[in-house]
């Protein structure tokens, strides 16, 4: 996920509130000639463990899929030479540049009062420090505020931001700034309490943010767990130093690809269904959640289309993004290549926020398609989907979506399941129901079958 929350995903990440599998209405009419098809999608996917078996591969061959790094080039040729083998159409990688970011070795430590190993991860984007490290005081602030009051402090210190998690949006700002920020103070390195609600010891990465003109500081994230032990040994009065080690480097840009594979609209090709995810991962695990769940369940909807022999009328692409997490290269490069198609993309979906229940889809467009959706998803009602939520669209479709004011979609899991593993190393295929993963490839499946069958593409 990108460091700040596109608005869309804002609206659906509101609490979705547990439902039993209610019983649906009665079926819009103009559903009725699409109820088999519906069901055969439904029935070819639930029950399936394909589409977990599939993302466990993925994560378990390739790793974290950094862009620009070897994991997701390998990762992309594997996707696109499976998509052959599912028989989806017009496979291609849709090359881009994208950065390249490189860990390297890093460690942190408490110097004193007793010498003691923390846990910790560089943040995405940051520089190195001298090979010795940087040793250096402690200063614990918990807002930007704090911070601008106290500035005589912080001249040649290590500042961490022990900031509660109220959310991702509010949160996520320190991880981001937090760099520019202490610097401005004179700071030699800066370290955030993970964004995230509290987990077990786990690190969490992400992308961060320098400006031009401000010194650049070495910049890394620790446990909600080490921020609040060393909170409380400040809180104290004990004077703490920290040793930061690190050799991040950001190398030259290298290529990257977008992945496509289709099923070719047998009416009207040139119309698009769009749906997809982001391929690439920051790479403490192999991005199971974020995002490798989100192009599979996408992925499995064009697959389970194959499998039953259902040719639309317009086209199924799937896109399996890359470069979401530091720079969206992936999603600009799709929206350039294909800015003269864009108003013939009837309905855009991606899957970027997991797939954990209570999950929910989402929906921006205007009220008539709006409408339509509404009625499509309560199809959805005896799996357990709730009626359609706000909040279509991501970043990654956003591009495109914007330039064609296309009707855009979203599949979003429980936040707080989501942000308890993003970007850390617990975020494995472990964490991953098979069964909602399943659930989710059926209701994408219908969705876009739909709007690929429908007499007219949705309105807009
Ligand atoms: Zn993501």
């Amino acid at each position: 996920m990108l460091s700040t929350v596109p608005a869309a995903a804002s609206v659906l990440l509101a609490r979705t509130p547990a439902r039993a599998a209610a019983q649906p209405g009665p079926t819009a009419g103009w559903l009725a000639p699409f109820q088999t098809d519906v069901q055969r999608l439904i029935d070819a996917s639930v029950g399936s463990t394909a589409a977990w078996d599939r993302l466990a591969e993925l994560c378990d061959t390739f790793g974290g899929r950094l862009t620009g790094s070897r994991n997701l080039e390998l990762a992309s040729d594997w996707a696109a030479d499976t998509m052959r083998k599912d028989g989806l159409e017009q496979v291609r990688l849709q090359k881009t540049l994208g950065p390249r970011w490189v860990r390297g070795a890093e460690s942190l430590e408490i110097v004193t009062p007793v010498p003691s190993p923390l846990v910790m991860l560089g943040l995405g984007g940051s520089i190195a420090t001298p090979e010795a490290g940087v040793t250096a005081p402690l200063v614990v602030v918990r807002s930007f505020d704090e911070l601008n009051t106290r500035s005589s402090e912080i001249p040649g210190t290590i500042v961490l931001f022990d900031v509660p998690y109220t959310g991702y949006g509010p949160t996520v700002a320190y991880r981001a700034n937090g760099a520019i920020n202490a610097a401005r103070h004179g700071a030699v390195a800066v370290l955030v309490r993970s964004v995230g609600p509290m987990g077990l010891r786990t690190p969490h990465t992400g992308g961060m943010s320098y400006l031009q003109g401000t010194p650049r500081i070495p910049a890394a994230a620790i446990p909600i767990e080490d921020a609040q032990r060393l909170a409380r040994l400040v809180a104290r009065r004990v004077p703490v130093t920290l040793r930061l080690r690190m050799s991040a480097q950001t190398l030259p840009d290298v290529e990257s690809a977008n992945v496509i594979g289709e099923i070719v609209g047998r009416e009207h090709p040139e119309e698009i269904v769009l749906v997809g995810g982001h391929f690439d991962s920051w790479d403490p695990a192999g991005g199971a959640s974020d995002d490798g769940v989100g192009c599979i369940v996408t992925w499995e909807a064009a697959r389970l289309m194959k499998v039953l022999g259902l040719r639309p009328r317009r086209t199924v692409r799937v896109v399996l993004f890359t470069n979401e997490e530091n720079g969206l290269r992936g999603a600009l490069a799709y929206r350039d290549a294909y800015i003269e198609s864009a108003s013939k993309h009837v309905l855009a979906l991606e899957s970027d926020i997991g797939v954990f229940e209570p999950m929910r889809l989402g929906f921006s467009g205007n009220d008539r398609a709006r409408q339509m959706m509404a009625e499509a998803v309560d199809l959805l009602r005896p799996l357990g989907f709730p009626p359609l939520g706000p909040g279509g669209g991501g970043a990654d479709i956003g591009p495109i979506a914007q330039v064609g004011q296309v009707p855009a979609m979203a599949l979003a899991g429980d936040p707080t399941k989501y942000f308890q593993i993003h970007h850390s190393p617990a975020d494995t295929v472990e964490r991953i129901d098979p069964k909602e993963m399943a659930k989710a490839a059926a209701g994408i499946a219908v969705v876009s079958w739909i709007a690929a069958e429908m007499d007219t593409p949705l309105p807009r």
